[in-house]
């Protein structure tokens, strides 16, 4: 399910300090101790347990640790997918450092996440354009609240904008644009910090289904062109084994890995792909291994 998000607290995130630039030492140590590689994501024994508005603990997620290495050269896509409600924007929002953990940590290039950085971009579901700027002005907003100097920051949120393929677009506003552009100026507004982490709350979950074929395809490019990681969180299997080059099954709140599994490198991802025997076997596979976790569930 989304959450309502207003397009100040996105925009926190993409416009946080860049303050985080990785300390050496604890990189240092970091890297010692993981025998010369330091993962880009190192998530350990995180639990996340809420209050409820009635006082009553909500436990979202539970002892979740993974680590997810850097490859350089090749833009590397995690997904994360599991039942509705079980911890997975959770997850994603502990990354971002949107959220303290009640227990466990979040080491990014070894370093321990505390707050948001630019490095770490967030696009969500729900739109969260400001009605009243350009598109332009939406995608230059965080660099302005950075204090990036204005030519600077209209050449940076055009070349991100024609990344998304919406240049042209750049001086309507966003009540003049498709939900999948809508979307294409969020993407934007997060890439233009070249985050070296992309965290996706289920972004395509509100678009037609021919318009997020076309968003996943983007997403590929991009995530090549930027050799950047992304986190990308989706009730879609087929969304998921299109994107992914690892995902991650969930279980039922509170969130759980239960496995994780590697997709093949694909020779080329299209839209064919997702008809041929493979990607259909990956995809049922995985589809078992959601619901063999607890019956029927609803994966959202
Ligand atoms: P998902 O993204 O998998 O749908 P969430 O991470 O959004 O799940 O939520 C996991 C659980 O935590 C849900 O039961 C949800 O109701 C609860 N939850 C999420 N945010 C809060 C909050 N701020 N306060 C209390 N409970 C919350
Ligand atoms: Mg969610």
């Amino acid at each position: 399910m989304a959450e309502p998000v207003t397009p100040a607290a996105a925009a926190s995130v993409a416009a946080a300090s860049a303050s985080a630039a990785a300390s050496p030492s604890a990189a240092a140590s970091a890297t010692l101790a993981l025998g010369g590689k330091v993962p880009k994501l190192q998530v350990d024994h995180l639990t996340v347990k809420y209050l409820s508005k009635g006082g009553d603990p909500v436990h979202a997620v539970d002892d979740v640790s993974f680590s997810i290495s850097d490859k350089p050269g090749c833009g590397e896509v995690v997904v994360f997918v599991g039942p509705s409600g079980c911890g997975k924007s959770t997850i994603l929002k502990c990354i971002a450092g949107l959220l303290e953990p009640t227990a466990g940590t979040v080491q990014i290039d070894g370093k321990a996440v505390s707050g948001t950085s630019r490095d770490r971009g967030m696009v969500f579901q729900a739109y969260t354009s400001f009605a009243w700027r350009t598109v332009r002005q939406n995608v230059e907003y965080g660099l302005e609240l950075a204090g990036v100097a204005a030519k600077e920051r209209r050449e940076q949120a055009m070349e991100a904008l024609k990344q998304v393929g919406l240049a042209e677009f750049s001086e309507r506003l966003p009540k003049e644009l498709s939900g999948g552009m809508k979307q294409r100026v969020a993407i934007a507004r997060t890439l233009v910090n070249k985050p070296r982490l992309v965290l996706l709350d289920e972004p395509f979950g509100a678009l037609d289904p021919q318009t997020r074929w076309g968003m996943q395809s983007l997403m590929l490019d991009i995530s090549r062109i930027m050799d950047n990681t992304m986190l990308f969180v989706t009730h879609d299997v087929s969304e998921a084994v299109y994107l992914a080059d690892t995902v991650f099954v969930l279980s039922a709140r509170p969130a759980r890995v239960l496995h994780r599994v590697e997709v093949p490198c694909f020779a080329e991802r299209d839209l064919a792909l997702k008809q041929t025997p493979r990607f259909r076997e990956i995809e049922a596979n995985i589809l078992n291994l959601l619901h063999g976790q607890a019956g029927k569930v609803t994966i959202s």
